[in-house]
This record gives structure tokens, sequence and C-alpha cells, in this order.
């Protein structure tokens, strides 16, 4: 029998409408029982004391670069990564070489996660075959290899006629397409944001509008298929305007946003004299736009946080910022950057971060977990609140290390998780 006891942690829970300290039992990998004081003879117990139970985080957005890139990542060191950041499951994007656009790749993505049998990885399978934005690929083969979502995302799909047919064929197996919304003949793949700083800095630059009408696109065809629309990584405020509008009309656009975008501005490209880790797509943005995101997860705007985890080998990084590559990782310190800078402060109340780190990604994806239940498999990540530490990269699992947030010292850190309650994870 592998009875585990989780004793005396405080369960955050807005799903089930827990909050207080509980014990969980968990047996044979589920959540058996949750109550005050419980007695389970023989288990093994873990004490939680002091720590924050989760319902285990879920990012709907990573890139582990397997297969074809291991070099970078792979999904053994990206799962354990996310394990490591708290996350008990992640998506991956489809961009790999080759590319997740039938279903050989996404059963192989699957099954090779299981192997490793650390945080689960859902495969996100293509739009279009090879990315080109041309033809649709067999949806409903990827969703039966394993995928949850289908999306392009480094590239738009920019032929409205694509976009809308893949919106209807996605809607045919209840597939939620994920769109890295971004005009091209309009942001021209510039380095950064467009304002007062790139002109100072002499930086190629793209406008915020090249998401929002990108984003405001989408939102019609989405409108016009009747179908399930994701928007990615959104990073302006008048995206966030556009999701709120679109979900008042009662469409089904959901949208995510990430720890960089929240808590960097373009400021910290000329801050950091030109670190091509602050080197990424959407580019940071502005102070407004950075409340706008906050005021999205106040009010519901925004359903999930992700982190759009993109490790790069240093070396490709070690270039100048016009060459560089876009994108950098997340998952060791996504967890951390919220509750420092959102929840400690009383921006965001703690039972919202369940929501954009569980609940919600799981409606998102119709993802299993989101809430703490009896019954389910247990999922839990528990954060210990009290814990100080100085970001450093040379401790994180990921085989990449391009982080802008080197260096930051935050509070709350992930203590353990557990996976169908198997400890994937424990801090020492
Ligand atoms: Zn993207």
């Amino acid at each position: 029998v592998t009875l585990l006891l989780i004793r005396g942690g405080r369960i955050v829970d807005p799903g089930s409408k827990r909050d207080g300290v509980f014990d969980i039992v968990v047996d044979e990998g589920r959540i058996a029982r949750i109550g005050e004081k419980l007695d389970a003879g023989k288990a093994r117990v873990f004490d939680a004391t002091g720590l924050l139970v989760f319902p285990g985080f879920i990012d709907l957005h990573v890139h582990l670069r397997e297969p074809g890139f291991e070099y970078k990542e792979s999904i053994s060191s990206g799962a354990e990564a996310a394990a490591a950041g708290g996350f008990t499951a992640v998506c991956a994007m489809a961009n790999t070489s080759p590319v997740n656009d039938h279903r050989t790749v996404t059963r192989w993505i699957a099954d090779r996660s299981k192997e490793v049998g650390l945080a689960r990885v859902y495969p996100i399978g293509a739009v279009t075959k090879g990315l080109k934005g041309e033809e649709l690929a067999e949806f409903g083969e990827m969703k039966e290899g394993g995928a949850v979502a289908v999306s392009d995302d480094g590239h738009w799909v920019a032929d409205a006629s694509v976009m809308r047919r893949a919106l209807e064929y996605a809607r045919l197996f209840d597939l939620p397409v994920a769109s890295h919304a971004e005009d091209l003949t309009l942001s021209l793949k510039g380095s950064m944001n467009e304002g007062r700083i790139s002109t100072r800095l002499g930086l190629s630059a793209q406008p915020a509008e090249a998401e929002s009408t990108a984003v405001a696109r989408d939102i019609a065809l989405c409108a016009l298929a009747d179908s399930r629309l994701h928007l990615c990584h959104l990073s302006s405020g008048r995206s966030i305007e556009l999701v709120r509008d679109a979900k008042r009309r009662g469409l089904r656009v959901t949208c995510e946003v990430t720890p960089h975008h929240l808590f960097l501005t373009d400021e910290a490209v000329a801050q950091s004299e030109f670190s091509t880790d602050t080197k990424m797509n959407p580019p940071l943005r502005t102070k407004a736009d950075i409340e706008a995101l906050i005021e999205g997860i106040r009010d519901g705007s925004v359903d999930a946080v992700a982190t759009d985890h993109a490790p790069h080998h240093a070396d490709e990084k070690a270039v100048d910022y016009e060459s560089a590559p876009f994108g950098i990782i997340g998952l060791e310190t996504a967890a951390s950057l919220f509750f420092t800078k959102l929840v400690l402060p009383g921006l965001i109340p703690i039972a919202r971060m369940a929501e954009v780190f569980s609940t919600g990604p799981a409606r998102v994806f119709s993802l299993p977990g989101g809430t703490i239940l009896e019954g389910a498999p247990a999922d839990l990540t528990l954060l210990d609140p009290e814990c100080e530490f100085t970001v450093d990269p040379r401790t994180f699992r990921s085989r990449s290390r391009n982080t802008p947030f080197a260096g930051w010292k935050l509070r709350g850190v992930p203590a353990a998780t557990f996976v169908s309650g198997k400890e994937v994870y424990r801090r020492t």
C-alpha cells in the first residue's frame, strides 16, 4: 500500500472553495481524503506545516526543444525544471525538429514524457504542416496521439482563410487553437518594443499594434467559426481590452500572460546594457501595459500565467542584440516572481494565483487537474511562503540559463511537487 499523508498545509483551492489548513491522504496516487487532523495509520507523512498547498500548477506554453534541439533542453530536463518550479504539467509547443505536425511525433513526445515520469508533458500539435501557414495538419490524428491544442507558436497564421479553416476544423475535435498574434508585416521582427527607448537605443522595434491588430483579427475569425481561440503571451494593454470585450460577447476566447511581461519593461533593455536575455517576442512593453495586464488578471480577462519557457544555448545568446534569438526561460522563476511581486504586496489575492496557475490553464485546454478533489490524481504544488532566495541560474534544472531575473531577491519558493502522489521535486 502506498499511503501518503500530507499534513497541516494551507490548501488554497478556489475550485473547491477551500482555503484553510487541512490534511490530505493520498492512496495509490489519488487523493483519498481531505479533512482536518486525519489519521492514516501507516501512511508516510509529509509535514506541510507552514506551506501553501495548491492544485498542481499547469503551464500552457513551454518549448522543450525535443526532438531536435536537445542541446537547449530536453523533455527530461524540461520536465525536471517544471517540477522544480512547482509545475505538475506543461504543454509543449510544436516547433521542434521534426515539427510536431503529425501523430507519430505527438505520440513520441507523450510517450517520452511518461518514460521520464516527472511533470506531465502535454503535446501541442501544429496548426499547419511544417508551421508554414499553408496546409492544415491532421488535428484528429494528433488529438488521438495526445495533443491538447494546436498552435503554430512562433508564427502567426497570417492567411485569414487558413486561420478560419483551422478554427472550423479544430471545432470538430473540440481543440483550442492557440495563436501567437503577431502581424509580421507590421512587426518586421523588430528586436524590441517600439517607443522612446528603442528610438534612443537605435534598435529595430515593433509597435504593440503588431500584436493587437492580429488579436483583433483572430477574435473576429473565432466568432465567425464559432470555435475556441487561445491567445498566447499577450503583452499589450490594447490586446487585453480586446479579450475582455470578446469574453463579454460570450466568445470562447482565452488568453495567457507571461511573468516577464508582468515584471519587466522595455527599460530593461537599456538598463541591462543590451543583455540578450531581455529579447523575446512579443517584446517587453511599458509600465502602462503592465498595469493593464495586472488589471486583466484581477478582473478575469486573463485566464492563465504561462512562461513561454524558451531555452537557448549560451553561445546563441552571446551575440549582438539584433542577431540574438528571441526567448527566455521561465519555469523555475514564474511562481516565485508572481508570489513576490503580486501576491505579497496585495495586488492579487492568493486564490487568484491558484486560478491563473492551475484552475484557469486546466480549463483553457480542458486538462485534468486545476482543483484538489477526492478521487482525482494527487497533482499538488507546495509553496513555502516564507523562504527567501536569490535567483541563481547555476542552480537551474533547465539545460539553459537565459533568464533576465538572475540576482533578483524573491520570497516564496516551491517546496515540493507531487504528480499522481509521486514526489517529483523537493527543495533541499
Ligand atoms: Zn509565441
